[in-house]
């Protein structure tokens, strides 16, 4: 059994302290407050995955996964903004030059910047390869044109990750915020993850220095692309768990207490059985988010697939535990007085953002084709 890291105690007291007894509100009011975000900077989260001479934290990856998977607990729109500025960041470590990572590690790692990552487009988002986002070269630099839609915290990110194709191919670059041609719109109305500051962000001939450029020209999706999803995918699997987490534990309560009821609902058999699913879907789920992050943790290559597992299994346990939570509640589980049908909504959500559940069915068949060579 992989023990739990020594710091899933302080996540889990501070969550239940200042985020979770507030979620529904955020959820209601689609939007996080100002001193929210700043306790995520007081507490070291916004610079979790960063490295400490930088101003960070320096969590390793099974750590990283616990933090999430108790935000995730805890409130998903508030998991979303961490997971997409951790995107951001992690891209920055690995991809940024000495004067990109000087100029924005440090404020990343406070929180006094925030990350946004742009790569879906209004017509589609799954197919990376085929962006229409273009940043064509002028001299000393780009100019960058396109639309970005759906984009986490792009209400209030200061710096956006854009992907837009080059005449080489897919390339990544970093915008500011206040860049001339750079506008945002809140986009609003979700199914889920309603505080998480949406938003669609228009970039109209917008003159990028060169030094804007992120990593090689022509080959993010190999390797910037591939390494920020990953990183988003660990994320949103551990933040699964902690949808799971908050399922079971709301419906222990709800089905024990007795209320008029001659017998609680936990004497009877059938909802017994959601509760046992919920309980070894949390388990299995917490225990291939360990695993993906321990092979993180050694740089084993291995960790991308199981990663994809990961949060495939973790997303659609997630969807199922919700779904029989909010049953297990009744018309209590549909309304506003309790979080699951919080939960059911932003469960839904994961099944589609960092690799929908119908990507990942296709590549984790991969899987299955290594197995027979062996
Ligand atoms: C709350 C929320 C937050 C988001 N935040 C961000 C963000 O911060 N940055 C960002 O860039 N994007 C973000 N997204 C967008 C998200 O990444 C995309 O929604 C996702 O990649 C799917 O793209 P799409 O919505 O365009 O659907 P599509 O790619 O058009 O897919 C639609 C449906 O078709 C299925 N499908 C697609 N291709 C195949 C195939 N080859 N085989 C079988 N089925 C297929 C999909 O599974 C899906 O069910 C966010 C989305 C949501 C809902």
């Amino acid at each position: 059994m992989t023990e739990l890291p020594p710091d899933t105690k302080t996540f889990r007291a501070l969550i239940d302290a200042e985020i979770a007894p507030h979620a529904d509100r955020f959820d209601r009011q689609e939007h996080l407050p100002p001193h929210v975000l700043a306790r995520l900077g007081e507490w070291g989260w916004w610079g979790a995955i960063l490295p400490t001479d930088v101003g960070g934290t320096g969590m390793n990856m099974v750590t990283l996964g616990a933090l999430h998977e108790e935000v995730g607990r805890g409130c998903s729109s508030v998991r979303s903004l961490l997971t997409v500025h951790s995107m951001v960041a992690y891209a920055l470590t690995h991809w940024g030059n000495t004067h990109q990572q000087q100029r924005w590690l440090p404020q990343l790692a406070t929180g006094q910047a925030i990350g946004a990552f742009c790569l879906t487009e209004p017509e589609g988002g799954s197919d990376a390869a085929h962006l229409t986002t273009t940043a064509t070269r002028r001299t000393g630099g780009y100019t960058l044109h396109g639309r970005k839609r759906w984009i986490t915290g792009g209400r209030l990110a200061t710096l956006f990750l854009v992907f837009a194709r080059t005449e080489r191919g897919v390339t990544a670059f970093l915008v500011e915020r206040d860049t001339p041609g750079v506008t945002t719109r809140p986009v609003t109305g979700m199914l889920g993850t309603r505080a998480s500051m949406l938003a669609e962000v228009d970039f109209h001939d917008c003159h990028l220095d060169a030094d804007a450029l992120l990593g090689p020209e022509g080959f993010a999706l190999p390797t910037v692309l591939t390494g920020v999803l990953d990183i988003g995918r660990y994320s949103v699997a551990c933040g699964c768990v902690g949808i799971l987490q908050a399922c079971t534990e709301a419906s222990a309560t709800y089905a024990t207490r007795q209320g008029n009821r001659p017998h609680p609902l936990a004497d009877h058999q059938l909802v017994r059985q959601m509760l046992t699913q919920m309980v070894t879907d949390t388990k299995a789920a917490r225990l291939l988010c360990q695993e993906a992050g321990h092979l993180k943790d050694r740089n084993d290559p291995d960790t991308i697939m199981a990663t994809w597992i990961a949060k495939y299994f973790a997303s659609t346990a997630a969807t199922r535990a919700a779904t029989d939570a909010v049953q297990l509640h009744g018309a209590a589980g549909c309304s506003a007085d309790h979080p699951v049908q919080r939960y059911y909504r932003d469960a839904k959500v994961m099944e589609i953002i960092e690799g929908s559940t119908q990507i990942q069915q296709i590549h984790i068949a991969e899987e299955a084709w290594k197995w027979t060579a062996r």
